[in-house]
């Protein structure tokens, strides 16, 4: 089961290329599309669940090639895009069940058995029968997971699940993810670098709809080992500090204020080795300049 992408292309009318020449694999477990917005994320999860077909290119998800394989793709897929509209006033019951129909889950022992395993997958058992207008921001993005787990997918699609929860709840929802990954794939798209560093093994990084990255999480860290300082700094020296290094973060600690940089020496007196984060790898990736080839 994989998801193979090669030479794709999407060009929107208007002539806005979304996303350039794409070459990527994607196996089971947590895959994390990072990127700013604006970067071709949307646009290739929608190619990816069949609701968009590609200009150019080949995209198969597990040997079915998008346009021919409409039915079936999505018969195994579950997406949660970014906004999705729920009744206030039904229950999250009644909502799974709305969607359930709305899957053609024509025979209901069949789609209460579904409906309550989706419930149970994201913990909202308890709250079944409570209306989806007294939800929080996070109980909503798992109602969203249900209803995306309502056909029990191999291919579990969440666009942006995070944004707007705050610090517990996006916890939550970032296990939720981790374990729901288990003999599946699980595409997480986001501009939250923090969301992939705790859920995802592998990731690809886009960027005016180009792959600067695709691999493992250790893949994109490793090139930065023994590279990445911490410097200890007045709060007069930033812009100065800014002027002569890379710094890929800002941070004020108990003990004042740190920026984190990449070099090849120590850069500065006040420096000392620290571990590569992700953060650290996704701002340096950011930087990559586009090669005169890709500039034409
Ligand atoms: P992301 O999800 O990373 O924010 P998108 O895939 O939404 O990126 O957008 C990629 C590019 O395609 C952007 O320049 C965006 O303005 C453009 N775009 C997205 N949807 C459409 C559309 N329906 N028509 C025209 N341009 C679009």
């Amino acid at each position: 089961m994989q998801i193979e992408i090669r030479g794709l292309r999407k060009v929107y009318a208007g002539g806005i290329v979304a996303i350039d020449n794409l070459d990527l694999t994607i196996p089971p477990g947590v895959f994390g599309l990072l990127g700013p917005n604006g970067s071709g994320k949307t646009t290739l999860m929608r190619i990816l669940a069949t609701l968009l077909d590609p200009t150019e290119g080949q995209v198969t998800v597990d040997g079915l090639e998008v346009r021919r394989g409409r039915a079936a793709i999505r018969s195994m897929l579950g997406y949660m895009p970014q906004e999705f509209g729920f009744y206030p006033t039904l229950t999250a019951y009644e909502t799974l069940d709305y969607f359930a129909l709305l899957c053609r889950m024509a025979d209901p022992e069949q789609r209460r058995k579904r409906i309550d395993e989706s419930l149970q997958q994201v913990n909202l058992t308890q709250y079944a029968d409570r209306r989806v207008g007294t939800f929080s921001g996070g109980m909503k993005q798992r109602l969203g997971i249900a209803q995306a787990l309502l056909n029990d997918p191999r291919v579990l699609i969440v666009d942006e699940p995070t944004s707007g929860l705050d610090p517990e709840e996006r916890i939550r929802l970032r296990s939720l993810i981790a374990e729901l990954a288990a003999g599946r794939i699980v595409i997480l798209s986001t501009h939250i670098v923090s969301d992939v560093e705790m859920a995802a093994e592998r990731l690809a990084i886009l960027r005016n709809g180009k792959l600067l990255f695709a691999g493992h999480v250790s893949e994109i860290l490793a090139p930065l080992a023994g590279r990445t300082w911490i410097i200890d700094i007045e709060d007069d020296e930033l812009s100065r500090v800014r002027e002569d290094h890379f710094v890929t973060g800002v941070f004020r600690a108990a003990t004042g204020m740190q920026v984190r940089t990449i070099a090849d020496e120590m850069p500065h007196p006040r420096g000392r080795q620290a571990a590569p984060t992700l953060d650290d790898a996704y701002v340096s990736a950011m930087q990559q300049t586009v090669s005169p080839v890709d500039a034409e």
